[in-house]
């Protein structure tokens, strides 16, 4: 079975023993936590899409591995086409949740790990890559959400893993063992784990010989002995335990959630690790994994700006200010905006290449460029929404009041905008660009959009590596007619 369906992917994760704390409590039921389950739904709709016939293109694919149609977010990409078709999926999947629906880590893991492994047994005679290759076959028959975790917490940030005060501030091997390694560590900024049955660890940094301990690599059920996790906050998040919140939450069926993943000293069996002391390779991993993930938000954050901007010409339209000039020009610099990003996913998608191992990388350096714009764009999108949007966003009162017998009507009467739209109507598009853009999808619009697959620091590394400037010079030389350098 290559496909689940929705019901038999909740119905699966039912199947999960799951430690998960939230408010300095364990939850009992993940599943059907009011304050987990919009994420839930999001990771959901990666299944539904792919039953539906006019999805099915984009959103399933054939594995290389088994010859079996599979969901495209389990997919090894093995093409161009394969590239561009995961951003098309990922800016469908934006439009249908306004939200982050998690399970492209685990997508993007998965082809890094495919190619680097490949590269690690051909140096060291290793057998990660064979090890991968059965691993990820059960993942795509069984159509699993698995989780991509690499950040650690990095502690102090000056210092090497190896020099770490607190040995545990990067995940490491604790014991070496004839039929596995024993690990520790945490993991933060985990999306999407709650929803997931797996979890693929990779190192976060690049790694030098005495940091031997810290290269590690490796996937585990996520209900294994010894992993907890720490469901993270977010703005306006208990909003949604209010009984009957509706209005109010501006996105009442999706969302996303991060969470803090503690490793207290866990198992990994010999044949699901994929990395382990071969220091020269943590660094290609990230590169990777981080290259196909900033090409992610070349699509993912578009098809929630593509909500945002339609949400703002709603508003607008409701404000009866929808044909003044200004407005109309608002909403194509945001459209002008939106679309340069996905310009950038799809360009490093179509300049993408084959690596040794066979799969497709998309091209490093414009998948920098990728994300180094969606760490500004999505935030002047944001501007221009709430401008357009207008003060009443963060000064209406709440659907209860809404509701309210004696109050209600007042609330109907003087916050009617365009005759022939209901009051509600205009607050339910009020509070959804509230939600984008201050709330719980504010995590993922925006402050995701600056730190999610590495700060804009870490891209301009990479840029400044890629960018290749002495080659540039000589194309000025050439042109200038400059034969010799005079200090030469
Ligand atoms: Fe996918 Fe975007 Fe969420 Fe990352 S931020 S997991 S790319 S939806
Ligand atoms: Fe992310």
């Amino acid at each position: 079975m290559a496909l689940k369906t929705k019901e038999q992917y909740i119905e699966s994760l039912r199947k999960l023993n799951l430690k998960v704390y939230m408010f300095g409590e364990l939850i009992e039921n993940p599943v059907d936590h009011p304050m987990i389950r919009p994420s839930l739904n999001s990771v959901a709709m990666t299944y539904e899409l792919a039953k539906q016939p006019e999805h099915e293109e984009l959103m399933t694919s054939t594995s290389n591995l088994n010859g079996e149609q599979i969901n495209r977010f389990t997919h090894i990409h093995q093409s161009t086409d394969d590239l561009r078709k995961k951003v098309k999926m990922q800016r469908l999947m934006g439009q249908k949740t306004a939200a982050c629906f998690q399970r492209c880590v685990g997508l993007d893991a998965a082809n890094a790990v495919y190619s680097t492994t490949y590269e690690i047994d051909k140096a060291y005679g290793t057998n990660y890559h064979e090890n991968f290759k059965k691993y990820w076959d059960y993942i795509q028959k069984e159509d699993l959400v698995v989780d991509g975790a690499m950040t650690d917490p990095k502690g102090d940030r000056g210092l090497s893993p190896s020099q770490q005060a607190d040995p545990d501030l990067y995940l490491r091997v604790v014991e070496r063992r004839p039929d596995g390694i024993v690990v520790r560590g945490a993991k933060a900024h985990q999306t999407g784990m709650v929803n997931s049955h797996e979890v693929i660890v990779m190192p976060t940094i690049s790694m030098r010989p005495e940091d031997k301990d810290w290269a590690v690599s490796f996937a585990v059920p996520t209900d294994t002995d010894g992993i907890f996790m720490i469901y993270g906050r977010q703005s306006c998040d208990t909003r949604k335990l209010e009984e009957g919140a509706d209005i109010d939450l501006g996105n009442k069926n999706f969302g996303g959630h991060e969470t803090l993943v503690i490793f207290d000293d866990v198992f990994v069996p010999n044949d699901r690790i994929f990395l382990n002391g071969e220091t020269d390779f943590a660094g290609m991993l990230v590169e990777r994994f981080a290259g196909y993930h900033r090409q992610s938000y070349g699509g993912c954050k578009v098809g929630v700006g593509d909500v945002l901007i339609g949400a703002a010409a709603l508003a607008a339209d409701y404000n009866g200010a929808g044909k003044a000039s200004h407005v109309k020009d608002k909403l194509i610099e945001m459209t002008h905006l939106n679309e340069t990003l996905y310009c950038c996913g799809m360009a490093c998608s179509s300049e993408g290449c084959p690596t040794a191992s066979g799969n497709y990388q998309i091209d490093l350096l414009l998948a920098n460029v990728c994300k180094q714009n969606v760490t500004r764009y999505p935030y002047e999108i944001a501007r221009l929404a709430e401008d357009l949007a207008g003060g009443l966003m963060v000064t209406m009162p709440s659907e209860k009041d809404l509701k309210d017998p004696k109050i209600g009507p007042y609330i109907e009467k003087y916050l009617k905008g365009v005759d022939g739209v209901s009051t509600e109507n205009r607050m339910r598009v009020l509070r959804l660009i509230e939600n984008i853009t201050l709330g719980t999808a504010a995590v993922g619009y925006r402050t995701e959009s600056m730190h999610g697959a590495g700060s804009p620091q870490a891209q301009r590394i990479m840029i400044s590596r890629q960018g290749n400037i002495s080659a540039k010079k000589e194309l000025a030389k050439e042109i200038a007619g400059i034969k010799e350098e005079q200090n030469k």
